[in-house]
């Protein structure tokens, strides 16, 4: 037996609890995880509180990060004792994911945890830090540098929002930070922000084509503030959309595009190819600075999860959970 997050669904009535499960009921999957460390992304908090239709399989365990040590394997490319992450694939949505003790789980969806990281540090990263790498590589495949102007991260004190700005400030850029909480602005200075804004001029309808400010844009909210930063970009400027904090929807005009050849690029985590993945990793080891990973983070173990989820939702959090599962 071993403890873990379960979301059920009866009759209609939604209910998430901690609980013991044998080993016995995980389902299938090629590779045997001891879980070490998990994390509570965005996404674990909808389907954690039922605010989103996340979960696709009841009852299941959320989670969609997950690392720790292979207990066994079925899978050449792994064997026990072998430290692994696991970032999405429809983990913890339709498979059971790793806020547990134990997880079984698909060798494909598996990348070795960088020696440069421990096990704690890849879950304060988890899925957000992950993506926030992501959304880096994009800006600088779209041609954004250091020189060429400001680059603005939306829903700042967010975990993807938090390390894309540590990120962009390590790399050199002057980075603005947008954000609806006045109360973190030192809190983003310290992550490397030059300039920290509010997000109320952005949440509803602007003009197509506005002042001209921003280099590249990281956007972890959607919607207005989307289409807002979009009409903000500078000519030949790039925009990495990977969040819908505020909305799915993009009220926004081609404008930017065809006038101002801004490029929008579209950044997924979840189905990304595994040498994208291993490559995102790589160079979170490398260049990420582990005492600002340490400022944004916070441990909390399992029986915290469900308040904490509670918390994400109701947009009192900054920064990164990682859950000790043990
Ligand atoms: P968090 O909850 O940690 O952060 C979201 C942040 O968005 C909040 O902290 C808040 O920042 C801001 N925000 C919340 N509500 C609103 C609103 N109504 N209007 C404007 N801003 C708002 O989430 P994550 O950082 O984990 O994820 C951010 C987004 O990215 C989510 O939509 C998530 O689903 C998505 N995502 C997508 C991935 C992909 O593969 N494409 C992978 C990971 C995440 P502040 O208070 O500073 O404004």
């Amino acid at each position: 037996m071993f403890k873990a997050i379960l979301l059920s669904k009866e009759n209609d009535t939604f209910n998430a609890r901690i609980t013991q499960i044998a080993e016995s009921d995980l389902p299938a999957g090629e590779v045997h995880l001891q879980v070490a460390y998990s994390t509570i992304n965005y996404k674990d908090a909808l389907a954690i509180t039922n605010k989103g239709p996340i979960v696709r399989q009841w009852p299941l365990v959320p989670g969609v990060d997950g690392c720790g040590t292979v207990l066994d394997s079925a899978h050449p490319d792994f064997r026990p004792g072998d430290q692994v992450i696991l970032n999405g694939w429809g983990v913890g949505e339709k498979h059971w994911g790793c806020l547990a003790q134990q997880a079984r789980l698909q060798a494909d969806w598996l990348v070795p945890l960088p020696a440069a990281f421990t096990p704690e540090q890849a879950m304060a990263l988890g899925t957000a830090g992950y993506t926030a790498m992501l959304c880096v590589m994009a800006l600088e495949e779209s041609g954004v540098t250091p020189g060429a102007g400001p680059v603005l991260v939306t829903g700042a004190t967010g975990g993807v929002g938090s390390v894309a700005v540590t990120l962009l400030a390590q790399a050199g850029y002057q980075v603005a930070a947008m954000t609806g909480k006045a109360q973190s602005a030192d809190y983003l200075r310290a992550l490397g922000a030059s300039i920290v804004i509010d997000r109320a001029p952005f949440a509803t309808a602007g003009k197509p084509l506005q002042k001209e400010q921003w280099a590249g844009v990281v956007d972890t909210v959607g919607s207005h503030t989307l289409a807002n930063a979009c009409a903000q970009t500078r000519y030949g400027g790039a925009v990495a959309a990977c969040g819908m904090a505020q909305g799915l929807d993009f009220p926004g005009s081609v404008a930017p595009f065809i006038l101002r050849a801004v490029t929008l690029r579209g950044v997924d985590s979840v189905m990304a190819h595994k040498s994208l993945r291993v490559k995102a990793w790589q160079r979170l080891a490398e260049t990420l600075d582990r005492a600002r990973l340490t400022q944004m983070t916070e441990r909390i173990g399992l029986g915290d999860v469900i308040a904490a989820a509670e918390r994400i939702m109701a947009g009192q959090h900054q920064g990164r959970y990682v859950v000790d599962v043990n």
